[in-house]
């Protein structure tokens, strides 16, 4: 069994995104600048978003972010992201979810200038990832792919069973997947809370993705001999022996499934430093093709 070292992957990201920076600024071009918008102060997400602005020095990239009462109108919230959209000096724009009840993140998304959409959430950026054409995307199953091909993970004709089918991390996860081209080539099951075998789908898996939100739903049953095993899932769960009160469990019980496994994400340390290492990716895309393709 081997870990897939999410932390070692991501510098080794940031580390080759460090020079191409320092290049293009040595070259007077600039550097990336990604905006986040967070609106409200929920813990989780002002850790996100911590590191997201941490990981942007690392790599000697600019970050602005921009905080917002978790009571502002919507029309205030659009405003902020039309003039970020306009605003010649910022490339990538991201928007901390999940947002107030109160606001549709469809709308939210939708406004983002699709050329700054470094989430890769916006519908010209997503139907872009489905027809297989260049695009940002999402970060989470982007950190997936960098993970997979860092450790030359071989994925093409395996079969690669998805749980879960959100917007940022299910659905372009089987889209990737299953595409033509390195990294692809899978053939993908995609499963959610409607799937009536689960368990004897999961066991098929020679890829096995878990990204459902529920702390060690994935058991040792549920996986074959010798699978690669991803676990997307972060939830914090109460404990009083830990000072914070809480721990970070995946969606894997890991303890009792690594031994069987091939590769393993650990969490923490897996796809979370990977999804940072993607944003930062997409962000000196986003530069690259304003600022440096002249
Ligand atoms: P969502 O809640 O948006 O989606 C969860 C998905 O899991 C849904 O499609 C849901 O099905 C499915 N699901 C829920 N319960 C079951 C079940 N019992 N059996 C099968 N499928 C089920 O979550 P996200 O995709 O946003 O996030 C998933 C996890 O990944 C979370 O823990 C989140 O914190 C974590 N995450 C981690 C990131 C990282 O950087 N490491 C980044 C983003 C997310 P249905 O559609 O039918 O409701």
């Amino acid at each position: 069994m081997q870990i897939l070292d999410g932390k070692e992957a991501s510098q080794a990201i940031k580390d080759a995104l460090k020079i191409q920076v320092a290049q293009g600024a040595a070259g007077g071009k600039g550097v990336p600048h990604l905006a986040a918008v967070l609106v409200g102060n929920d813990g989780a997400s002002e850790t996100y978003v911590a590191s997201k602005v941490k990981a942007c020095e690392e790599a000697g990239f600019k970050s602005t972010l921009i905080r917002a009462e978790a009571t502002i109108s919507s029309l205030r919230l659009l405003d902020t992201i039309r003039e970020l959209n306009e605003d010649a000096d910022v490339d990538g724009i991201l928007v901390q979810l999940p947002l107030p009840a109160h606001i549709a993140a469809e709308e939210v998304i939708n406004t983002i200038d699709p050329a700054k959409d470094v989430d890769g959430f916006h519908p010209n950026n997503v139907g872009r990832l489905v027809l297989g054409h260049p695009t940002f995307v999402p970060a989470t199953p982007y950190g997936i792919m960098l993970l997979l091909e860092h450790y030359n993970v071989e994925t093409k004709g395996k079969h690669a069973v998805v749980v879960g089918r959100s917007n940022i991390v299910g659905r372009p996860m089987s889209i990737l997947l299953s595409g033509a081209g390195n990294g692809g080539n899978c053939t993908v099951t995609l499963c959610h809370s409607h799937t009536t075998n689960l368990a004897e789908l999961c066991r098929s898996a020679d890829i096995l993705v878990a990204a459902l939100g529920k702390p060690e739903f994935v058991t040792e049953g549920m996986v074959k001999e010798g699978a690669v095993v991803i676990d997307v899932g972060i939830t914090r769960v109460e404990d009083a022996s830990k000072k914070r009160g809480y721990r970070l469990a995946g969606d894997v019980d890991f303890k009792n499934v690594a031994p069987k496994c091939s590769f393993i994400t650990p969490v923490p340390g897996g796809v979370g430093p990977m999804t940072i290492a993607a944003l930062l990716k997409n962000t000196y895309r986003a530069c690259a093709l304003k600022r440096y393709d002249d």
